[in-house]
């Protein structure tokens, strides 16, 4: 390296000039009071008397806010329009036209009384992005796409269109608003039986951002403002199914017995000290629990209870799984019962890509703002992406680790934080 490179690099890691010969000075900023105004308009569509939204997908709410949405996509030069999957894309095209768009995305739809900031920051965030690009003159030598995904909360369905394909169990599968998906994408403008022509292939997308809100308390604890993501949880369900004998209790001794709940209770009491017995972030929740036959009077004979564990590492997981199970089987074995295990869901985790990472702090840098590396505890439209893209994830700060709530909330200056970090990061993707 010469004695210039060797300043350059020099500069570029005291983040001076961390993009090829432009000063970070001369790199347009996003409006951040634009931002904000327009996730309070936002906030109109599906707004409830005590705070927040239902703005629940292929209800009406959704359609009236999805066309706000198209208007600002238009206002940003975006150029949008819905793919058959009921995604509204938009595009700004690149210098290069050989190379594969550059994504970034989100979604608006909330959980029934949900709050204004999860999907809704990342999605108004991706459009501003999109206009500071388009205001400034700037063009990417990637093309730019902007994709606002169709139902999130019901189970990332617009995002899952893209990256892996809806089945047929899934498009006849009734959502929350009381639509069947194939009628939810019909509602909202997309064609479900032209699906095919939104797949991704593994190499058709350089590379996906996505900016979102925490929806837990760390950032906010720690006083951090930026969180890179290192990736989204991988989610495993068990039912677990504890056999006893039903009889009755009033004439049954305490040692003649053999109570499924009271093995099925040691074992949850177990579950949670297991989980806990061992460094590292992953949880194990048991969150549902079935009595039978369910009477004052009667020793339960049979109980099914709901075993999840999530983290990012599947062999963690896997180890976790194995160590309950021997517990579960000594306590059940104690108490005079049998117990068996079926796997009911399991969701790889989704591991966000390094460089996207390094990215990502890197940006944060160059606008003086910390960074903590964390897991993602909660599904994304990016897990989706992750199976046929490098993916990057940035967290802002949720006030008080609120969300799905209408007490969700996420401050100003977080939002425009966040939005310039993403600015900057996919400026940096683009020289790569
Ligand atoms: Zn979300």
């Amino acid at each position: 390296m010469d004695r210039r490179d060797f300043h350059r690099r020099l500069l570029g890691a005291a983040g001076t000039l961390a993009l090829r010969g432009v000063p970070w000075q001369a790199v347009p900023r996003v409006d951040g009071a634009r931002i904000t105004q327009h996730l309070a308009a936002l906030g109109e569509f599906g707004k409830n008397p005590q705070g927040g939204v239902s703005r629940v997908a292929y209800t009406e709410a959704d359609r009236q806010g999805r066309e706000a949405v198209l208007g600002w996509m238009r206002e940003a030069d975006l150029n949008p329009s819905i793919d058959a999957a009921g995604n509204l894309v938009g595009r700004r095209p690149g210098r290069d036209a050989s190379l594969k768009p550059l994504v970034l995305g989100s979604h608006i739809d909330s959980v029934p009384e949900g709050g204004n900031y999860d999907g809704d920051v990342g999605s108004l965030s991706a459009i501003e992005v999109a206009r500071a690009l388009a205001g400034s003159n700037t063009q990417l030598r990637h093309p730019l796409e902007v994709m606002i995904f169709q139902n999130e909360e019901g189970g990332t369905i617009g995002s899952h269109a893209i990256g892996t394909g809806l089945g047929a169990t899934e498009l006849d599968r009734v959502s929350q608003s009381g639509k069947t998906i194939r009628d939810g994408i019909r509602f909202l403008g997309g064609d479900p039986d032209k699906l095919a022509s939104v797949r991704r292939a593994k190499g058709d997308i350089a590379g996906y951002l996505e900016l979102h809100i925490e929806q837990g308390g760390v950032l906010d604890e720690a006083k951090i403002p930026i969180g890179v993501v290192l990736g989204i949880v991988g989610i495993r369900h068990w039912d677990v199914t504890v056999v006893g004998f039903a009889n009755h209790a009033g004439t049954t001794p305490m040692n003649r017995r053999h109570d499924a709940l009271l093995v099925a209770a040691r074992c949850i009491d177990m579950v949670n000290r297991q989980v806990r017995s061992i460094p590292g972030r992953q949880v194990g929740t048991v969150g549902r629990i079935r009595v039978e036959p369910g009477a004052y009077n009667v020793i339960p004979g049979r109980v099914v209870f709901g075993l999840e564990l999530r983290d990012l590492e599947e062999a963690k997981t896997r180890e976790l799984f194995q160590a309950i199970r021997g517990e579960c089987e000594r306590i059940s074995r104690e108490g005079g019962t049998t117990i068996s295990f079926q796997e009911s869901l399991t969701i790889a985790p989704a591991l966000t890509d390094p460089g996207m990472r390094r990215s990502i702090a890197a940006a944060a840098r160059s606008l003086n703002l910390k960074t903590l590396a964390l897991p993602s505890g909660a599904g994304h439209d990016a897990q989706e992406i992750a199976r046929i893209a490098p993916v990057g994830m940035i967290f802002i700060p949720s006030v008080g680790g609120i969300s799905h709530s209408p007490k969700e909330f996420s401050r100003p200056q977080d939002i425009e934080n966040g939005a310039n970090v993403l600015l900057r990061t996919l400026l940096a993707l683009d020289q790569r």
